[in-house]
């Protein structure tokens, strides 16, 4: 199928999902398929990039998800948790380098309660930047509370949205849970982003297809988009995991079908392949989400291994990243990086 008549038919809404699976299935415009992403990018979010700054905050996670490292059962990993006050630290430090957005993330870890989160939100949001929070699934209430404090968005991978697979990856949780945080978060007026994992075992071309649809649907904010690299600690160690190109398919599709919404260039495409965020970049993202913690917890926030600059600090990743963004002929934004949407 030609890549002309795919954004024609975008253009009028009716985009099926056997065109997508064709383009999924067929390698021989990726070329083609990845310079109209990054023309779309261009012209829809402009050569901005929103860089993010993430603080990983907690490894400690209750679930067994078959394919990530801080799974519950993984005895092979030392445990850590930050501190309010530490997490502090590491959110000024990130406001004074430039950041205009923090991002929380951690395992699903219930330490941190409704009256924990709400405080650390409270005083991050008094630096004045936008936040966002990854740290799973939880209730209507819960989410509530986290809006009212200040948070600003959400990060929910879906990872995929066959269900089957979903049950198979996710002992005890289910997909539609996993739908309902996504929509009670938009109910809440969280900028909402989702996303899926790429090169799971026995994820099919065609359940892709219906991830990208399905993130149309919801019309999410954001969409990270990550390749499956096998974790030796967990169930799938022995999997298949060259999901590069891959990933970056779905990721310039994605791009093609909801052109305005911020997409990163993920940290797992970077341990794939050396220059794999420029490429990404180059192929329809505009957001890069730095770590900004320091390396004593990187190594041991191992959702997968051979995760990049584990042994770096917060200030050389940032001036790395700011130089590379540079030297493609991007600018660094320095707004709070909101999706600004096409009417
Ligand atoms: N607990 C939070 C954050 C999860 S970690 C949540 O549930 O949203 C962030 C993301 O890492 C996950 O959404 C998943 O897509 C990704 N991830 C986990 N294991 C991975 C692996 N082995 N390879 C690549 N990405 C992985």
């Amino acid at each position: 199928m030609h890549l002309k008549y795919f954004i024609r038919l975008i253009k009028e809404n009716t985009i099926l999902k056997q065109e997508i699976t064709d383009i999924l299935y067929d390698d021989s415009k990726n070329e083609e398929l990845f310079k109209k992403a990054d023309k779309l990018r261009k012209e829809n979010v402009g050569d901005e990039v929103h860089l993010r700054g993430l603080i990983e905050f907690s490894n400690i996670c209750k679930q067994q998800c078959k394919y990530c490292g801080l799974r519950s059962p993984n005895k092979n990993i030392q445990r850590y948790r930050i501190l309010k006050d530490e997490i502090l630290e590491y959110a000024k430090s990130a406001v004074d380098m430039g950041f205009k957005t923090i991002v929380l993330q951690s395992g699903e870890d219930e330490y941190y309660d409704v009256d924990r989160m709400t405080e650390i939100i409270k005083e991050i949001k008094k630096l004045d930047v936008a936040l966002t929070l990854s740290i799973g699934e939880k209730t209507y209430d819960e989410y509530s509370e986290y809006k009212k404090a200040g948070a600003d968005r959400y990060l929910l991978r879906i990872e995929t949205t066959d269900e089957n697979l979903y049950k198979k990856m996710h002992p005890n949780m289910s997909l539609d849970n996993r739908k309902r945080c996504l929509d009670d978060l938009k109910k809440l007026n969280y900028e909402v982003g989702t996303g899926c994992l790429v090169g799971l075992p026995e994820q099919s071309i065609e359940s892709l297809a219906d991830d990208i649809l399905f993130f149309k649907e919801i019309d999410a904010d954001m969409i990270g988009i990550g390749p499956f690299i096998p974790h030796p600690d967990t169930p799938l160690k022995d999997a298949f995991s060259d999901n590069f190109v891959l990933s970056l398919k779905v990721m310039a599709l994605t791009r093609i079908i909801l052109p305005d919404i911020n997409i990163p260039a993920t940290t797992a495409m970077e341990t794939l392949n050396p220059n794999g965020r420029i490429i990404a970049l180059n192929s329809g993202a505009n957001v890069v989400m730095p770590n900004v913690t320091s390396k004593e917890y990187r190594k041991k926030y191992e959702i997968y291994p051979n995760k990049i600059c584990t042994n770096e600090d917060p200030t050389r990743c940032n001036s790395c990243i700011r130089n590379k963004i540079k030297s493609i002929g991007r600018t660094i934004s320095d707004s709070y990086g909101f999706r600004k949407k096409n009417i």
